[in-house]
């Protein structure tokens, strides 16, 4: 395995749960990938990068009895917060969304129920093909193509199995933008600003922009604890989920290895034989990658070894979310000028972004300039739920800033552009939560080149890749090998540049292991049909 991230960890309990011998090799001197917690100021430890769970999926949970291993979830007890100016807020959660809405527009709060449950039909729909490997297109041979044709039909019946409205609020989904979308349901912008931050996260887009639609879904088809949709916090912080995963991995004999950067996929008579880390060259039946396939075949494979064709999609593979993330350590908790007292909204996903045209505006500004003067601030509080973060009445936040240029415009490094950067941030939350400014401590903040160099995240986006039609599904990394299978025979993917994209899912991992150990057992019947001629 060459990776340790969640995927990498989930792959790895699957092939030796079914009784392959598996190491891990992992870069870092720490295991996780963008799910760890680390200590980023004295005394105070917070999830570094990924911070908020939903989409885990119950049956890695499940399987991997993470909560054997320590894991606990809290849900958020709102979901999400929108300070819009010194006086108003939308607060969204259950039970009072609609009278939340009602503050705006009378109209849009008659319709919001309506179409919470037109999405949830979706994002159920869009639940039964998670654990599927897509369909592949096969040119060759009848006999494999067989299998796929069955697999896309059956695909097509569950789709079928929704009635006509759903049909076309899918197509609409898939088609037009998560702005046009919203518009077209909402007349007031706090509500439309609340859905649609979910269209652009990690997705350096404008809420206008074509695909956006599909995104704002992919962050709807998770749960928290069983409650569909919601979003949760990891005690201990989303390495809480990784370490876990560790113990049930290493209680079936894998190997984790760190301080072990993987230089070179082997190739021989064209089949990956093994690889080459911290000096060793390590054969296996079976080479798995955890990374983002732009790195994969960019840098680690002989380009010789690839058709033409797939290595020159792959060198045109989208990555760049256009993320900065910053974790703050507070003296105190914020005080919102429109609800400074403590209370549920603090547990909340707080999106500092009122509006569409905002985001929009946040965009355009970002393709200009690098950044806006006007960005896009998620900010959770999880010390307010989880007390190992941070000393006795100190916290700690994370604030996920979206649509700042994966590379600056002006061809300077983020380097020397960060900590500007950085101070924007804090003065945007300032705006909201007047003195918490003068309440942080400490800070550390990861640019995009930051989250490439440390977790190897190529472009610095935080889904290995867009969440664009033409990158998902069948064609995620690339069209005819949305399989899992790289096209070298004996090497695998399994990190979020594979179906179903990016998060923190276990998905790709899970899927996956189902993959490569149907190719190991054919293979082993094929070895032993011929040792019996
Ligand atoms: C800032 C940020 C915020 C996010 N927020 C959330 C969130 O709140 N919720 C959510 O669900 N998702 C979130 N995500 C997305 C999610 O974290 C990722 O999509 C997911 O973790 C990817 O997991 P992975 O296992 O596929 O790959 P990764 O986590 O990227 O793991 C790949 C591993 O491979 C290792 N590696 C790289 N090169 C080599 C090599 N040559 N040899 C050996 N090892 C190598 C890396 O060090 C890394 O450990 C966020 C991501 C980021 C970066």
């Amino acid at each position: 395995m060459i990776g340790g991230g969640h995927n990498g960890l989930v792959c790895a309990f699957y092939c030796a749960r079914a009784g392959l011998r598996v190491l891990v090799l992992e870069r870092r001197a720490i295991f996780g990938g963008a799910a760890i917690t680390e200590e980023f100021a004295p005394g105070f430890r917070n999830s570094t990068a990924s911070y908020t769970v939903s989409l885990l999926h119950p049956k890695v949970i499940a399987e991997m009895t993470l909560a054997d291993h320590g894991l606990r979830i809290v849900e958020r007890k709102m979901q999400n917060f929108l300070p819009l100016n010194e006086r108003d807020y939308l607060a969204v959660g259950r039970g009072y969304t609609r009278s939340e809405v009602a503050k705006f527009s009378a109209r849009d709060a008659a319709r919001i129920d309506e179409f919470n449950a037109r999405l949830a039909v979706l994002a159920d729909a869009v639940r039964e093909i998670l654990l599927v490997t897509p369909p592949q297109a096969i040119e060759t041979r009848w006999t494999q193509a067989v299998p796929e044709l069955i697999k896309a039909g059956g695909l097509a019946r569950r789709l079928g199995r929704l009635d006509t409205t759903a049909q076309r609020d899918l197509l609409a989904l898939f088609g037009q933008s998560a702005g046009e979308l919203l518009d077209g349901w909402f007349e007031s912008d706090p509500i439309k600003a609340a859905l649609g931050f979910d269209a652009i996260v990690g997705n350096y887009a404008s809420p206008y922009g074509p695909g956006t639609g599909y995104v704002l879904l992919h962050h709807g088809i998770g749960e928290a604890n069983g409650v569909k949709g919601a979003w949760g916090h990891a005690m201990g912080g989303m390495g809480a989920i990784t370490q876990a995963m560790a113990v049930a991995c290493r209680g079936l004999g894998v190997e984790i290895r760190t301080n072990a950067e993987v230089r070179e996929v082997l190739v021989e008579k064209g089949r990956a034989v093994g690889v080459t880390a911290a000096g060793e060259a390590f054969r296996a039946r079976a080479v798995v990658s955890n990374l983002n396939p732009k790195l994969l075949f960019g840098a680690l494979v002989d380009p010789a070894a690839l058709p033409a064709d797939f290595r020159e999609r792959i060198a045109r593979y989208r990555c760049g979310s256009g993320t900065f993330r910053m974790n703050v350590a507070l003296a105190e908790l914020p005080r919102f000028a429109c609800l400074p007292e403590a209370g549920d909204h603090l547990t909340a996903g707080i999106i500092m972004a009122p509006s569409l045209a905002y985001m929009d505006r946040a965009y355009s500004d970002a393709r200009a300039r690098g950044w806006s003067k006007a960005p896009i601030v998620e900010m959770l509080v999880p010390s307010v739920v989880d007390e190992s973060l941070a000393p006795t009445g100190r916290h700690v936040a994370s604030l996920f800033c979206q649509h700042v240029a994966p590379a600056l415009p002006d061809g300077s490094s983020w380097d020397a552009r960060k900590e500007e950067v950085a101070d924007l941030m804090i003065d945007t939350v300032e705006s909201f939560a007047p003195g918490f400014k003068a309440s942080v401590i400490a800070r550390a903040s990861l640019s995009p080149l930051d989250l490439e160099r440390t977790f190897g995240l190529t472009g610095g986006d935080i889904m290995h890749g867009a969440l664009a039609l033409d990158q998902l599904f069948s064609a995620r990394p690339v069209l005819g090998n949305g399989n899992y299978r790289a096209p070298i025979p004996g090497l695998y993917m399994c990190g979020a540049g594979t179906h179903p994209g990016g998060g923190v899912s276990g998905i790709p991992g899970h899927n996956a292991a189902h993959e490569i150990l149907k190719d190991l057992r054919r293979r082993g019947r094929r070895q032993s049909r011929s040792r019996d001629t």
